[in-house]
Parts: structure tokens; sequence; C-alpha cells
């Protein structure tokens, strides 16, 4: 009687414990079917690096969906890991780093789906021997990747130096082209292995970086960064981390020529490049490309908009006080600018969004605009397009019809136009092409 008594209870306590589990999994598969249908219909699946998943390894503990920073990049499906939001996929590689089984790596997007950007070898090599692409003009966001590879493609250039004839005394070994933390770090690890470098930048120090909003908080993950060693920090701020950079360059005497855009380069018959800016030529045995992918600001093409009160970046958003403002787009930029500026005192804030929703948002800036929303601290309009622009208002097209607002000053965050056109300039082929490893390495030039 007694041990029937206890298969009782141990029967109700399976029934209490899993039942609600069960529950949990399948309402859980179907809002991640759900996402997965709505990333479909927003990007048509990954465009760029996102997670491959081995199916025949996952045991879908779901520790790479609950390990990404992004939210909603990876869900389970079938009790497997499925990608569900491919195009929120920037790079963090969290999801392969937490897999219990090694199930994840992270993989470029195929070319033909991406097909503005550049095939590159394991090497970082394009189709032009010699020349080689990192960071984000190669597809991975994030200041960590660009880190990493423009350290690893250094190491990889030091290697072939050293495995064949020296470098002309007239050529430096490697010209790096753009000094955000991709040519940074390439032009320290430079220092690092002994090799004559010149890094040519169009702006000042710093890329991207130095264009982010005044006290931005940096999310950055440990990194081994040349010429100081493991960089640990999580989070940052913009100019604490732009300031431990300067200390990093004022030891190691980190030479960029700043204000110095590259206007073409030319590899000659003895296999040697000529990188030519406005100011001068510089010869170089290797070239790395570290541009970002920011190019020039994209445009709305409306009447008025070269007025000054229009504008591309948002450094100080405390500058803009009792201001009626309009920020336009429907990326993070546009989302956290928006925010800055609904937060100032005074400001009244419209953020126009050409779509029905922010997909490709971070999930932590979903939540914040949501919040300001509900708040009324700033007005989303989706489905808008400013059609106008005048000296104190904008002409708004929501849904079809005009409607005209007062205005001092407006943001644009339509995205950049990628320096595609200086690519395919320099010979470097975009999308699938014919390309392989193999053929790069038989092409290298032989020093
Ligand atoms: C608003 C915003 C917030 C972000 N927040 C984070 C974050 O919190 N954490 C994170 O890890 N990442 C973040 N990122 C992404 C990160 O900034 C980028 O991935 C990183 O800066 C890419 O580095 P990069 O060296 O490849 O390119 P970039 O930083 O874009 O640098 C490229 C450099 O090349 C120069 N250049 C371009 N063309 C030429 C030319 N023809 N001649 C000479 N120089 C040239 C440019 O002037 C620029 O200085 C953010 C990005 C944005 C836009």
């Amino acid at each position: 009687m007694e041990g029937f008594f206890i298969f009782l209870v141990f029967v109700v306590l399976v029934f209490v414990t899993t039942i609600p589990y069960m529950r949990r999994v399948r309402r859980q598969e179907r809002e991640a079917r759900a996402a997965a249908e709505r990333g479909k219909l927003h990007s048509g699946g990954p465009q760029a690096q996102h997670p491959h998943i081995d199916i025949s390894r996952c045991i879908g503990c779901g520790t790479c969906a609950d390990a990404c920073p992004e939210g909603d990049v990876l869900g389970i499906i079938a009790g497997k890991a499925a990608i569900i939001n491919g195009h929120k996929c920037i790079g963090h590689s969290l999801c392969a780093e937490a897999c219990p089984v090694g199930a994840i790596e992270i993989v470029m997007a195929n070319p033909g789906i991406s097909a503005d950007m550049p095939q590159l070898t394991e090497e970082y090599e394009t189709n032009v021997p010699g020349m080689f692409i990192i960071g984000e003009l190669g597809g991975l966001a994030l200041i960590k990747n660009a880190v990493n590879q423009g350290r690893d493609v250094v190491d990889a250039i030091a290697r072939r130096i050293a495995e064949g004839a020296p470098t002309p005394e007239d050529a430096s070994d490697v010209c790096i082209v753009g000094a955000g933390p991709g040519g940074i770090s390439a032009s320290l690890r430079a220092i690092e292995k002994k090799l004559r470098y010149v890094t040519l930048e169009q702006d000042e120090l710093g890329g991207t970086v130095a264009k982010y909003p005044r006290q931005k908080l940096v999310m950055t993950s440990p990194v081994e960064f040349p010429m100081y060693g493991k960089f640990k920090t999580l989070e940052i701020s913009k100019e604490s981390l732009l300031d431990f950079w300067n200390t990093v360059f004022e030891k190691s005497q980190l030479a960029v020529r700043t204000f110095e855009k590259v206007d073409d380069i030319a590899r000659g018959e003895d296999g040697i490049f000529t990188v030519t800016t406005a100011l001068g030529s510089y010869r170089a045995r290797y070239v790395i490309l570290a541009l970002g992918r920011r190019g020039t600001p994209r445009k709305l093409g409306v009447p008025g908009e070269q007025q000054p009160k229009v504008m591309y970046s948002l450094i100080e958003a405390d500058a803009y006080t009792n201001k009626n403002i309009l920020v336009v787009g429907g990326g993070d930029s546009a989302v956290e600018a928006a925010m800055g500026l609904a937060h100032q005192k005074g400001n009244k804030v419209m953020l126009s969004y050409r779509k029905d929703d922010f997909a490709r948002i971070k999930e932590r800036n979903a939540q914040r605009i949501k919040e300001c929303t509900d708040a009324r601290l700033l007005e989303v309009v989706f489905n808008s397009n400013p059609v106008a622009i005048g000296e104190t208002s904008v002409t708004l097209e929501v849904n079809g019809e005009q409607r005209e607002i007062a205005n001092d000053y407006v943001w644009v965050f339509a995205g950049g136009i990628p320096p595609n056109d200086f690519l395919k300039k320099v010979g470097i082929q975009l999308g699938a092409h014919d390309f392989t490893r193999e053929a790069a390495a038989e092409a290298a030039p032989r020093l």
C-alpha cells in the first residue's frame, strides 16, 4: 500500500513538472516558427555572416539562443536550433562559443545572396592577389571582429614575406587603407611583426567609433589587441575606448597619415602596388583594405535636403534642446538617435520609417523605443516618407496622405552607400564568381 502511495506521488510530481515544461516548449516553438516566418518576410534570410547549425550534432538545448545578445537570431524548432532572424546576426559568435557540442560555426552568406559583398579566402585575400579586405567591408560587423581580422591578416602577410624575397627598398611591406578598429589593429600588428607599413586614413583616427554619439556605451568582447594584449572590458564609453587606444598608439608610436583619402590602387609589372592619394603615391607589396561599409551617407533625394539643418550623423544629442526634430530611418542608428534627442529638454521628436515595423533593430533598442513611445517621449510614424523639407516644416507622406509638421532639424539614417565603385575600380569582384583560394594563390605575385 505504502509502495503504491509513493508511486502515485511520483506520477503526480512527474505530471506537475513536465506538463508546464512541455507547454512552455510548445509555446516557445510556436513563437520561434512565427518569428522565422516574419524574418523571412522582412529579409529573405541571412544576408551576411550567420550561424550554420549542424543539425546532426545539435541537442536542442537552446544555449545558443540564450547566448545571442541580439535576442532572436536563433530559436528552437522541432527540438533543434534554427535560424529565425538571420538578418539580425552581426557576428558576435557567442552562439558558437556557447554550444556545448560544437554544432555551430559562423559562416558568410551565400555570395549569390550578398551580391554586393566581396568573396574572400580564409586569409581575407580578394580575387586581386596580394590585396586583402578586413572588418565590416568584408561583411562582418563589430569591433572585436575587425580587431581579430586586422591582427590575423598581418600574420598571414608576415608569413608570406618571411617565405619570399625581400621587399624592394622603395616599397612598404604593407599599405593599410582605413584607420577604424580593423586598420588600427592591422597597423599595430605590423609594428609588432616589424613590417614596414604605411596607414592612410581619409578622416581622423578611430573610424566609425570616432563618429559614435557622445558617451555612447560601446559593447565589446574580450579581444587580443596588438601591442597591448588581452583587452577584457565588456562595456566602455566611446570616449574611454578612444582614450585607451590613444595610450596604445603613443606607446607603440603608431604612425597614421590622417586626412589622406586613397583614390586608386594599381599593381605594376614588378608585383608592387601603387596606392594613390591626392597628396602622393605609395609603393607597397601588400594592401589591406579596412574601409568599413559606411561610405557616403545615403540621401533621401527630396527637395530642401541640401539645407544645413539636414544631417546624417549625430554626435552630441545634448546640443539640441527645445526643438522640433524629425529622425528618418528604421535601423539601430535612427532609433538610438531619436531616443537620445527625445531625452533632451523640450525636444519634440518624430521618428519616420517607411516600413510598418522595426524588424532589423536590436532587442534592447526595440524594448527601449517601446518604452519611449508608451511614455509619449517621442512619436513613431510607420509607413511614412518625407517628401519635402522646408525651412520651418517638413512634409511627410503617411499611408498615401500628406502631413505637414513643424520642424527645426532633420536627421537621416538611411545607411551608407558602400564603397563598391572603389572596389570595382581596383579590380575586386563582388558577389558570386568563379574564384577559389587556389586560384588566388596561383596568381599571387612571386617576389
Ligand atoms: C551607431 C553604431 C553603433 C555601433 N555600436 C557598436 C558596439 O557597441 N560594439 C561593436 O562591437 N560594434 C559597434 N558598431 C559596429 C562597429 O563600429 C563597426 O563594426 C567597426 O567600426 C568596423 O570597423 P572597420 O575598421 O571595419 O571600419 P570603420 O570603423 O568603418 O573604419 C573604416 C575607416 O576607413 C576609412 N576610409 C574609408 N574609405 C577610405 C579611403 N578611400 N581612403 C582612406 N580611408 C578610408 C574611413 O574614414 C574609416 O575611418 C556600431 C556601429 C554603428 C554605426
